[in-house]
């Protein structure tokens, strides 16, 4: 049984303080919950503020971006042992608001990929097609060339430190998320190439999160797909009470 995953994504919101008290109310709001791995992904210069706040909770920490280099003369870059210096635990690697507003390309987020995981830090890494690509029968094609690209000289060991995010570009932000059909079959198939590219043990190990508009009137049948196991939550998660619906969402039933 995997256990289900929900991260928020705060994107480029919040202040000083509205992001403490969100943090704080997730915190309060998860207490000693831990059927479901919770995170918080605040921009980075609240990073060390938001660390306080979690400091000693169940909630973990996680960054929105990071550079491959470790230090160096790369003004405005943030390197993944400064992420695990301020108490990071992962890293959002790959999201569609990068590869398509800032041009990032597989290449890239692969050398991002293999820093963050030498500093040791776990990667959620994004993965998701537009819909033109969709339109055009493209989408396992696209999700197959982000994968083998961003997870270029891998091995399986590296697998238990990473965790996939499915999120559909026309989702984003949108309002319109993927239904619970459409999510599990991208799912299936990412986690079949997994399974071909490192084994069936590793690829049924993986978590693969869904993201794209999930609220909380449409997570539960989202998170409840064979392989769905959990989400990746902009818009929402910047409200506790939607978010912790979220998570709530996403406990085991019964
Ligand atoms: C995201 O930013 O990763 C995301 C899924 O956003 P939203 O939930 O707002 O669609």
């Amino acid at each position: 049984m995997r256990k289900k995953m929900v991260v928020g994504n705060w994107k480029m919101y919040t202040n000083t303080a509205t992001a403490r008290a969100l943090a704080a109310a997730v915190v309060k709001g998860l207490g000693d919950e831990t059927r479901v791995t919770v995170g918080v992904c605040p921009p980075a210069p609240y990073l060390l503020s938001v660390a306080e706040v979690l400091r000693g909770s169940l909630v973990a920490l996680g960054a929105q971006n990071c550079y491959f280099e470790k230090e160096g003369a790369f003004t405005g870059e943030v390197s993944p042992t400064m992420l695990t210096d301020v108490g990071c635990r992962y890293v959002i690697l790959g999201h569609s608001e990068r590869r398509h507003k800032l041009g990032e390309s597989d290449a890239f987020i692969n050398r991002k990929v293999h820093a963050a995981l030498a500093a040791g830090l776990h990667v959620i890494l994004c993965l998701g097609e537009t819909l033109a690509e969709r339109q055009a029968n493209q989408t396992e094609a696209v999700l197959d060339t982000q994968l083998q690209g961003s997870f270029a000289g891998l091995d399986a060991q590296a697998l238990p430190r990473i965790v996939l995010a499915y999120e559909p570009v026309w989702a984003i932000g949108t309002g319109q998320n993927a239904t619970p059909e459409q999510a599990q079959a991208a799912h299936a198939f990412l986690r079949g190439r997994i399974a071909e590219r490192f084994g069936q043990p590793a690829a049924q190990s993986l978590l693969i999160q869904y993201g794209g508009s999930v609220k909380p009137d449409n997570a539960a049948t989202l998170m409840h797909q064979p392989d769905v196991d959990g989400g990746l939550i902009g818009g929402a998660s910047l409200n506790a009470d939607q978010f912790l619906a979220i998570v709530r969402a996403a406990l085991p039933h019964g």
